[in-house]
């Protein structure tokens, strides 16, 4: 199936489903990202801040740029500019450096937590109690440049879907506890970044709003090969 149909399938999928589709153009040439976008595709997923900065010019400026990948703090610079959603915010540090970028360039940058789910080692993110230290410092309070939106989480890679839906689970109580205790009344805050290729569907059974697609629209990555431009 072309990039095209495969869109147009996912659309129908999330008909009705208060759920928002990410294409992970990671590692894709931008004339494959061109070719979303035509078919509608607005919303792209890149997860090094480099790739991002050198496809950015060279697609229109309504294209949705989401950060996914974990992002050192001496690479927001790259991003700040335009950025519509950086996913895997993991530390106050992190937090901060976004924060001082954004004031750079006049704007709010939107975020999200990015939470540790799956039963693997080597998967970045917080736990729930970090998160709590982290929205209770007053470092935390004094940023007027960033504003958290919600949760993301990459689940463990495997079939099991017992275990993806505790996975899952987890996410969604992790994004209830906090909505809670900080964000009861700012509407802004109710994003569950969740779901990929090959779980999607379990994940958005499970409450996303956010399915990050890569290669059942694009295909296979070749990880070997340098991306050419
Ligand atoms: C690459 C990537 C995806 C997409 O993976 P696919 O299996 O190709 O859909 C989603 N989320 C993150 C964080 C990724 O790095």
């Amino acid at each position: 199936m072309s990039i095209k149909e495969n869109l147009l399938d996912f659309q129908e999928k999330l008909k009705g489903s208060h759920c928002q589709l990410i294409a992970v153009s990671k590692t894709h040439p931008v004339e494959l990202i061109k070719e979303a976008y035509e078919a509608g595709q607005r919303a792209f997923g890149e997860n090094k801040a480099q790739e991002m900065k050198a496809k950015q010019p060279e697609l229109p400026a309504d294209v949705e740029w989401h950060m996914i990948g974990h992002l050192q703090t001496n690479k927001v610079k790259y991003i700040a500019p335009y950025v519509h959603l950086i996913q895997s915010v993991d530390s106050l540090k992190l937090l901060q450096e976004i924060n001082r970028q954004a004031q750079k360039h006049d704007r709010v940058i939107n975020c999200l937590l990015q939470f540790f789910i799956a039963e693997e080692e080597s998967k970045f993110g917080l736990d729930v109690q970090e998160a709590q230290a982290l929205l209770r410092s007053d470092e935390y309070q004094a940023l007027a440049h960033v504003r958290i939106c919600g949760v993301m989480g990459v689940a463990t890679n495997t079939q099991d879907q017992a275990q993806l839906q505790r996975e899952f689970k987890s996410l969604k109580n992790i994004f209830e506890t906090l909505k809670q205790e900080f964000f009861p009344q700012a509407h802004h805050f109710r994003e569950i970044s969740m779901g990929m290729s090959s779980d999607y569907q379990l994940a958005i059974a499970e409450g996303s709003t956010m399915i990050r697609v890569g290669s059942a629209i694009f295909g296979y990555r070749e990880y070997s090969a340098t991306v050419t431009l």
